[in-house]
């Protein structure tokens, strides 16, 4: 039976949800006790017991749910999740029209009113990916509403969330219609990707990136050469090298890069023999290179928030200014460093003075080309910009 659970809100937070903050946080609310199970609908009370919104409980590391209305009498059930499904795709109806690109996210989150989960779209395949147990029960809802929107060849699934242990009946990232063919071949901008449904967390691209992707290959790639560190299967050398660089050189840690690097090459007919492909630690590669005197005209860094390996750790809000320190040393002048972070733990202007910081400290000059940030199917809630996490900076280096 349908229910939701009354919650009273602190008086201090109170403003947050009325101006439509739509993250709820467990600091706010004058007692949990009365939430038991993941995916129940709640419904926020202020201290007079007047209605200000109703959302889901599902923990996540953000916090403890997320706001989905803010119409007291709105249920959150199939018809719920068929308006909101139905506006994102609407939101994105160029990208649906571009037959250059088939590989886009459809819905993203708080930034289309549905917080914990996300949608991609990989030419008629879509993958959903829960980010709780909360949202996670709210499947069969959301289910019945995307499939009633959409017509597709078939719906995989990611769970990243903690317990997911308890969903054994259900461990398949396969959910329904036809299966994929491994690898699915997706265009973006008319270059291929190979995408592996299922097979593991990641699917093969990172689709946020599209645009500096697309960027380095059509104004910056011609005639360069090109180093691309924490490379994974090789996106940004894949596009460095169809807008003509002279060579590219991909290092990643993990031994899986070097096949799917290879694969992603061969799939743009490009030759991978004229391509370096190097399964290495990112910071003895930047040693190696630095007593090589090796130069790159074009350095891409993307690292992940957090790693560990071996003999590093490397937190993009600890490091940043070091990991630029390196790879200034082994740019050329007058080219360019790609600095990108995923990180939400700090923001551009943040991002912008390690840059500053590292130059300075060796003594440098640069100047900034362009920056980007999330793309526009990568739908930001206003009143959330932690939900805008991406940063990429072109420096051109001049000293
Ligand atoms: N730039 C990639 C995405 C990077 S994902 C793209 O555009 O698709 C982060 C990658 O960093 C992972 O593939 C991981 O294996 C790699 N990685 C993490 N720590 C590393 C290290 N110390 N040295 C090299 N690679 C590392």
């Amino acid at each position: 039976m349908y229910k939701e659970i009354e919650l009273n809100i602190k008086q201090e937070f109170i403003s947050d949800y009325t101006d439509g903050y739509p993250l709820i946080t467990k600091e706010s609310i004058v007692d949990w006790s009365k939430v038991k199970e993941e995916g129940s609908v709640v419904k926020l009370l202020d201290s007079k017991n007047k209605f200000l919104a109703k959302g889901y409980y599902g923990k996540q590391n953000k916090g403890y749910g997320w706001i989905l209305s803010l119409k007291k009498d709105e249920k959150i059930d199939v018809e719920f999740f068929t308006k909101k499904i139905k506006s994102s795709i609407d939101y994105r109806k160029n990208f649906f029209n571009d037959e250059s690109t088939t590989a886009f996210r459809v819905l993203n989150g708080e930034g289309d009113g549905l917080g914990g989960l996300t949608i991609d779209y990989f030419d008629g395949f879509y993958l959903l990916t829960w980010y709780s147990i909360g949202i996670y029960e709210l499947k069969s809802e959301i289910l019945e509403a995307l499939k009633s929107v959409v017509t597709y060849k078939g719906i995989y699934q990611k769970k990243r969330f903690d317990g997911k242990g308890m969903y054994l009946d259900d461990s398949n990232d396969f959910v329904c219609g036809e299966e994929a063919e491994a690898p699915l071949i997706v265009k973006e901008n008319n270059a291929n990707f190979a995408i592996y449904l299922d097979d593991g967390p990641m699917v093969g691209v990172f689709l946020d990136q599209r645009d500096v992707r697309r960027t380095i290959r059509d104004k910056y790639a011609k005639g360069k050469t090109v180093l691309n560190t924490f490379s994974y299967t090789g996106a940004f050398s894949v596009f460095a090298a169809l807008g003509g660089s002279t060579k590219t050189t991909s290092v990643d840690l993990a031994n899986r890069s070097r096949p799917k690097t290879t694969e992603q090459f061969t799939i743009n007919n490009l030759h991978v023999e004229n391509q370096d492909i190097i399964v290495e630690d990112v910071f003895n590669y930047f040693k190696y290179a630095v007593k090589k005197h090796l130069l790159f005209d074009i350095v891409v860094l993307d690292p992940p928030s957090f790693a560990r390996s071996k003999k590093h750790t490397f937190s993009a809000s600890k490091d940043y200014v070091k990991l630029l320190k390196e790879a200034i040393q082994i740019t050329n002048k007058g080219g360019v460093i790609v600095a990108s972070t995923n990180s939400a733990n700090f923001s551009m202007m943040t991002f912008r003075d390690f840059i500053f910081k590292a130059f300075k400290e060796l003594k440098g000059k640069y100047e900034v080309e362009e920056s980007f940030s999330l793309p526009k199917d990568f739908r930001v809630a206003h009143k959330f910009k932690e939900g805008n996490y991406l940063k990429v900076v072109f420096i051109r280096k001049l000293k």
